[in-house]
């Protein structure tokens, strides 16, 4: 079994980067990550694409508020974010804590910055199969892999495990851009083992540790996982239960060093165009 390591992936899409960077005129882009409370997972997130941007030759800067921030005052500092022209990419760090109202950030932000696909207008672009809008990184990422890979997506049997805005969703639309065959489980799927087994690839976006292992993959399927979760033993872990895959998946991704390592690289990208095109603005 191969596995397919984020970090070839990444590299390929920073020679992307080094290319469009070229057309940048005027100062680094720079990112905002936006981050409210101390949640584990956000401050880990935080770290890598802090120094992913730091590795791409990209500029970040961190705003975090407290946990309990009012929904008014949240709104009047992400506003100056927001319209911060020194910014030219915002990362919002999710979920919010329930005193905010997410849909009205996602409203609120500025498309053009959108470098997650929030806004109702990226995720409108990215449903239509339109190139101009920003998909959410992770579900990209997903493709990236695929595609640097050379794995081609024409007419593959694609399961996709996981239905959410972040990854399954705009992951299905992602892919049947490239001419996939989709299907989306979730679960009050009917026999999930045997529509997976029958996949030529298997994404599994569940956010449970391990749960997909060899008995739900077919013969030399490849599979890609997306979820970043913490074993018995503290460890993290994705999805799959990689080890099981073993004379069965001709190809995977590891969990960590796999997908994740490339959502901030398609995140250092999209800061990059996102400067690009407002500049031209
Ligand atoms: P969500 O919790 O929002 O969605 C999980 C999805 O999995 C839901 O659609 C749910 O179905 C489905 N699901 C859960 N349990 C089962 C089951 N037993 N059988 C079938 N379907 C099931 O998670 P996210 O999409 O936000 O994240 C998924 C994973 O990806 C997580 O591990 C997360 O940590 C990781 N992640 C990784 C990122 C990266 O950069 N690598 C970025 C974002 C997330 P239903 O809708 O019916 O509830």
């Amino acid at each position: 079994m191969i596995t397919l390591k984020g970090a070839e992936v990444s590299a390929k899409i920073k020679e992307q980067v080094d290319e469009l960077y070229k057309g940048i005129t005027g100062s680094k882009p720079k990112l905002a990550i936006v981050r409210v409370g101390e949640r584990p997972d956000d401050l880990s997130y935080e770290r890598g694409a802090l120094k992913k941007m730091e590795a791409f030759g990209l500029l970040a800067e961190s705003f975090s508020f407290p946990c309990d921030i009012s929904d008014e005052d949240f709104k009047r500092e992400f506003s100056k974010i927001n319209k911060n022209p020194e910014i030219q990419g915002i990362l919002l760090l999710r979920p919010l804590p329930s005193q905010i109202l997410e849909k009205d950030i996602e409203q609120m932000i500025d498309p053009k910055k959108d470098l997650d696909g929030i806004s109702p207008y990226n995720i409108a672009k990215i449903f239509a199969g339109e190139e101009s809008g920003f998909a959410p990184c992770t579900a990209e990422a997903v493709v990236e892999v695929l595609k640097t890979n050379d794995i081609d997506l024409t007419g593959k049997k694609v399961i996709i495990v996981g239905r959410s805005m972040v990854v399954g969703r705009p992951l299905s639309m992602l892919l049947l851009k490239e001419n996939a065959t989709v299907t989306i489980c979730h679960t009050r799927t009917e026999n999930l083992k045997d529509t997976c087994k029958n996949g030529d690839i298997i994404i599994a976006a569940v956010g449970r540790a391990k749960m997909l292992d060899g008995s739900y993959i077919g013969k030399d399927a490849i599979v890609i996982d997306v979820g970043i979760n913490v074993d018995d033993n503290g460890k993290l872990c994705g999805d799959v239960d990689f080890d099981s895959l073993e004379g069965i998946a001709s190809m995977a991704t590891p969990v960590p060093g796999g997908v994740g390592a490339v959502t901030t690289a398609v995140l250092a990208k999209h800061l990059v165009m996102a400067a690009l095109s407002q500049a031209e603005h």
